[in-house]
């Protein structure tokens, strides 16, 4: 009997990365934010689109080129359909691409507040080993020993000092806790005769404290 609770977190920044451009109204250096709109412009047979980002502090805009003189015809139809309805979740997604970016600008501001959804995959009840998938479909600035910190409800020296007793493997080498989670990375805990072990368990697959689990396989 397999003595591993998977579950997956998939983690979600609140907000778009902001690249630091020169506004000419501020007259200085400022972020921008994307601000949802698309701008789609034709030219005969050819198209321009664009993402539109607005300064912090005046609201001027910055226009991010998606593309430039492409021909309509070489559009997917789905993307077309896309950037003519300005859909909200393919602007999100663009704003999220950040090698655009860094060809405008070498500082981008990432904030670190992220949503996390948890889903336990396979498991059983009694379960001291934990491994956690991490899905990451956006980049985020938040280190990965912080966003343990938070989900699990430890304090990021008890993460540390997990990792140091080899009870935490969050991948080769001791500098993957320092750095932003990668899509697809895995993090093992080992819980075996720890104090708080099914505190962190269950804060890890997303239950309320002291509610113990009961049946994961699904
Ligand atoms: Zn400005």
């Amino acid at each position: 009997m397999s003595d591993c609770l998977r579950i997956r977190w998939t983690i979600v920044p609140r907000d778009c990365p902001r690249p630091v451009l020169p506004c000419p109204t501020c007259g200085g250096d400022r972020p921008y934010h994307p601000s949802g709109k698309i701008r789609l412009n034709a030219n005969g047979k050819r198209l321009d689109a664009w993402l539109i980002y607005k300064c912090d502090d005046c609201d001027r805009t910055w226009n991010r080129p998606i593309f430039e003189r492409r021909l309509a015809a070489d559009i997917p139809p789905a993307e077309l359909a896309a950037l003519r309805s300005a859909d909200p979740a393919f602007a999100r997604r663009l704003a999220f691409d950040l090698a655009p970016l860094r060809r405008k600008t070498s500082v981008i501001l990432q904030a670190d507040g992220v949503d996390v959804e948890k889903a336990v995959l396979a498991g059983n009840a009694g379960a001291t080993t934990v491994e956690i998938l991490l899905a990451v479909p956006h980049p985020t600035g938040l280190r990965l020993d912080r966003l343990l910190s938070i989900e699990l409800g430890c304090a990021r020296g008890r993460i540390a000092k997990l990792a140091d007793d080899g009870r935490l493997i969050a991948g080769a080498g001791d500098t993957a806790l320092r750095r932003p989670p990668r899509n697809d990375q895995t993090v093992r805990l080992r819980l075996a005769g720890v104090g708080d072990g099914r505190a962190i368990i269950d804060a890890a697959s997303g239950r309320p404290r002291g509610r113990r689990i009961t049946s994961v396989d699904r």
